[in-house]
């Protein structure tokens, strides 16, 4: 396929209401779009960059400047090292550097890549994947902070998520926001896979009063300490009956297999926009069916385009435990993208061409702040 240009778009899509977590609420989804135009088609790719970072990731400020310099550069010098012709998107981790940033451009160029691919060939993203479509791919959902920190808001807040038959409930915890209010969520929910995500905001002397999980039946204490402490989360894995789940700490097949290695990481969340993609995603999954390490499909509020693509993903066999793929709808006022309905708490893989659906025009233009296109000139 002849690349003709890149379009770059920043969306800005307001919430329902502001997502808490421990590193402050959300208000707003601003969202970067890959474009990528071959053949007269476009390949559409979603960049996983939350505005503000996390503490492993590079913010939406950080990304989006070098999606149109860096990003498009790379993509624009490796269609003319092949006089024109676009890499394959299976190439894509090997334009980028193997940094936090780089990464994150990849994950998004790579999408966008295999929207062309997928388009241009009439296969869906399951079938690329060899996941069999209309599979059902169960359903995972979060619930934040309450901005109340109130126990009866979270108790709403899971009774009106789960309404909707979905088997796992994450909760965000903090110091000062866990073993009550996870006993309260246990005991409304006896029967419930029910995750803590801590997003590493404790330290280790924490340990003692994290014990008292272990009464409660919860699949996974997730990173509760910081990204780079794996000899901590070690020594708790040791202590806690509780499993202990890594999320910030995985930001690479490697890194993976390294912490399951060191006894940090008994269940896995693997973020393809934070690994480099769905190839590498699907790297770091092998690292963990190899030691029996349980996985899941990590979100970061997605439009349907990005959600799409974990559903796909979520449907291969090693992802044990329900993902976060909720529809965006629960979460955005507005989405250019559709996502498929769900029915009984799961999704069935759709057969459709490409990774998601296409945008709709007139929703998208309205929800753009921000357009670059960049043409490719040889
Ligand atoms: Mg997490």
């Amino acid at each position: 396929m002849r690349l003709e240009g890149v379009e770059l778009r920043l969306l800005d899509l307001p919430l329902h209401r502001p997502i808490g977590t421990a590193a402050g609420p959300h208000v707003h989804r601003a969202v970067a779009l890959v474009r990528v135009v071959a053949d007269g088609r476009s390949g559409w790719g979603e960049c996983g960059a939350l505005p503000g970072g996390t503490s492993v990731d590079p913010s939406l400020e950080e990304v989006w400047p070098a999606l149109r310099t860096t990003g498009a550069e790379r993509l624009r010098a490796a269609a003319r090292a092949r006089d024109g012709e676009l890499p394959g998107a299976a190439m894509t981790g090997l334009l980028f550097d193997a940094h936090p940033l780089g990464r994150m451009m990849s994950a998004a160029f790579e999408m966008a890549l295999f929207d062309l691919e997928l388009r241009a060939e009439t296969r869906s993203l399951a079938g690329a994947l060899s996941v069999e479509e209309g599979k059902p791919v169960p359903i995972g959902a979060l619930v934040g902070i309450p901005e109340d920190r109130a126990i009866d808001t979270l108790l709403r807040q899971a009774d009106e998520t789960l309404t909707a038959g979905y088997s796992r409930l994450r909760m965000k915890i903090g110091p000062g926001w866990d073993v009550e209010p996870a006993a309260a969520l246990r005991r409304r929910f006896p029967d419930l896979i029910l995750q803590l995500d801590a997003n590493g905001c404790y330290q280790p002397g924490d340990a003692d009063h994290l014990k008292a999980l272990d009464d409660l039946g919860i699949t996974c204490l997730e990173q509760p300490f910081p990204p780079s402490d794996l000899p901590g989360h070690a020594v708790l894995a040791n202590l806690l009956e509780t499993p202990i789940g890594l999320d910030e700490s995985l930001v690479s097949p490697r890194r993976v297999a390294d912490a399951i290695r060191y006894g940090a990481c008994e269940v896995a969340c693997l973020k393809p926009a934070r690994l480099g993609g769905l190839l590498a995603a699907r790297a770091a999954l092998a690292r963990c069916t190899e030691h029996g390490v349980p996985a899941f499909v990590g979100g970061l509020f997605e439009t349907g385009l990005g959600r799409s693509a974990l559903v796909a993903l979520a449907g291969l066999d090693g992802f044990i435990l329900p993902g976060d793929l909720t529809p965006p709808r629960n979460y955005l006022v507005e989405d250019p993208f559709d996502y498929p309905e769900p029915a009984g708490g799961a999704i069935r893989l759709p057969a459709t061409p490409g990774v998601g659906p296409e945008p709709d025009p007139g929703t998208l233009d309205r929800l753009t702040a921000e357009t670059a296109w960049l043409p490719y000139e040889g």
